[in-house]
C-alpha cells in the first residue's frame, strides 16, 4: 500500500519539465553552428600563419577557412534530393555569428582594441566569398536554410580586450592572426573563452547579466539587418548560456534554446514557454570518425522512446578551400537521409520553429498543410 501511494505520489509531483516532450512520430532536425564566422583565409591564409611561426596541421580547426557559395549549393543539392513523408525538403538550422574582426580597423589602433564589422555589411578585408550572400538567401527561400542566432562574437570580448591590454605573448598572438586575416583559432588559444562565458574569471565565469543583454540586444539588431526577420531559435558560442542568457534571448524574441549533445535528454517548455532542446546525434566527420552505421543507430535510438533526433553538424564540415571536408560530410549525410527515409516512412523533417509549433500546438505548417504531431508520455514509449 505505502508503495502504491508513494509511486501516485512520485507521478503528481513530477514536473512536466523534467519529463520532457516524446512525439508519436520520428522527427529529424540539424542544427548546425559557426555560419557566418570566418576563420584561417583559406591557402593565403594558412601560408601567412605559417610564416608567421604559427605551425598548421595538429587539429581538423586549424583547416577551418569559411564556407563559399560553391560549399552551400552542393549542401542544397544534397538537401533537394530528399523529401520527407509530408514532401518536404530536409531543413539545416544554421546558428550565424553576427559579426567578424574587423582586421584592417583592430590593427590601425595597434591592435589594442576590437573593432567589428557586422556581417550586414560583408566581410573584413582581405576576405572575399563571391555569391556567398546570394547562396544563404536562396537556401533559406526555399526553406533548407533555417537561420537562427550564435553570436555577436564566438570569443568572449572581455577576455581578449584583458589580454590585449597586458601585451604578452597572448595579445602579441592575436595580433599575429589578425594580421593574417584569423580572428583566432580556440585550441590554441583556450583562453579566450566563449562570448558569454570567461574561462579565467576570478568568481562567476558567465558575464553579468547587463553585459550578456548588451551583447544579446546587439547581436539580434544585426541578424535582423542580415535577414530582415528576428531570429526564433539561439544557440551560445560553445554551449555556454545561463539562465541570464536564457532570460535576454526570450526578451529579445527568441523562442528556442538550443543545447549542446550529451545524454538522450528530451526537450522541454520551460515557465516563460521557451524550448529547450538537445542535440541528440553528433555527425561531425570533419573533427570525429563516424560511421554511417553508428549514426542511423543513434537517430533510431531516439524515434523509438520519441525523442526528436537532432543532429549537430557544424560548419566546419561543410569547408572546403583548405580542406576537403565536404566531400566526406555530403556523402554521408546523403546516405544517412535516404536510410532513414526507407526505414522510418513517417519520419518528418522540421526545424526548431516547427518543433516549437508542435510543442505548444500539437501541429506545424509544411507546404500550407497543417502536420499534426501528438505528444506521447512515456509509459507509451516503442
Ligand atoms: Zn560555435
Amino acid at each position: 500500500m505505502k508503495s502504491l501511494l508513494h509511486r501516485a505520489w512520485a507521478r503528481a509531483r513530477k514536473p512536466r519539465a523534467l519529463d520532457g516532450l516524446r512525439f508519436d512520430r520520428p522527427l529529424l532536425l540539424f542544427q548546425s553552428d559557426d555560419w557566418g564566422r570566418v576563420g584561417v583565409r583559406d591557402h593565403e591564409g594558412c601560408d601567412a600563419l605559417r610564416a608567421a611561426g604559427v605551425p598548421l596541421g595538429e587539429s581538423p580547426y586549424d583547416f577551418y577557412s569559411f564556407e563559399t557559395a560553391d560549399d552551400l549549393t552542393a549542401l542544397r543539392e544534397v538537401l533537394k534530393g530528399h523529401n520527407d513523408s509530408a514532401g518536404r525538403h530536409p531543413a539545416i538550422v544554421m546558428n550565424f555569428v553576427t559579426a567578424n574582426v574587423d582586421f584592417a580597423r583592430c590593427l590601425a589602433s595597434g591592435g589594442h582594441e576590437i573593432s567589428l564589422l557586422p556581417l550586414s555589411e560583408g566581410l573584413p578585408d582581405p576576405w572575399t566569398r563571391p555569391r556567398l550572400f546570394e547562396e544563404y538567401r536562396r537556401g533559406i527561400a526555399e526553406g533548407m536554410f533555417f537561420p537562427a542566432l550564435h553570436g555577436l562574437t564566438h570569443f568572449c570580448a572581455k577576455a581578449v580586450a584583458r589580454e590585449l591590454k597586458t601585451d604578452g605573448e597572448r595579445g602579441r598572438l592575436v595580433r599575429k592572426l589578425w594580421s593574417a586575416g584569423t580572428p583566432y583559432i580556440h585550441w590554441r588559444m583556450p583562453w579566450i573563452g566563449y562570448e558569454y562565458w570567461d574561462i579565467e574569471a576570478k568568481s562567476d565565469q558567465y558575464l553579468a547579466v547587463e553585459d550578456q543583454q548588451l551583447a544579446i540586444q546587439q547581436a539580434v539588431g544585426l541578424y535582423q539587418k542580415l535577414f530582415n526577420s528576428t531570429p526564433v531559435s539561439a544557440c551560445a558560442p560553445g554551449y555556454r548560456s545561463n539562465a541570464n542568457t536564457h532570460k535576454a534571448w526570450f526578451d529579445n524574441g527568441i523562442r528556442v534554446a538550443q543545447n549542446g549533445p550529451g545524454g538522450r535528454q528530451a526537450p522541454f517548455l520551460d515557465r516563460r514557454g521557451m524550448l529547450h532542446t538537445f542535440r541528440t546525434v553528433e555527425m561531425e566527420p570533419a573533427v570525429t570518425p563516424c560511421s554511417l552505421e553508428s549514426l542511423i543507430g543513434d537517430a533510431e535510438k531516439c524515434f523509438r522512446s520519441g525523442l526528436p533526433a537532432i543532429v549537430s553538424i557544424h560548419s566546419i564540415n561543410f569547408h572546403s578551400t583548405i580542406r576537403d571536408f565536404r566531400t566526406l560530410t555530403l556523402a554521408l549525410l546523403d546516405q544517412f537521409l535516404s536510410a532513414l527515409e526507407m526505414k522510418w516512412p513517417k519520419m518528418l523533417y522540421v526545424h526548431d520553429a516547427d518543433l516549437l509549433c508542435i510543442a505548444t500546438e500539437g501541429a506545424y505548417l509544411a507546404n500550407g498543410r497543417s502536420i499534426s504531431v501528438n505528444e506521447i508520455n512515456v509509459s507509451a514509449e516503442r
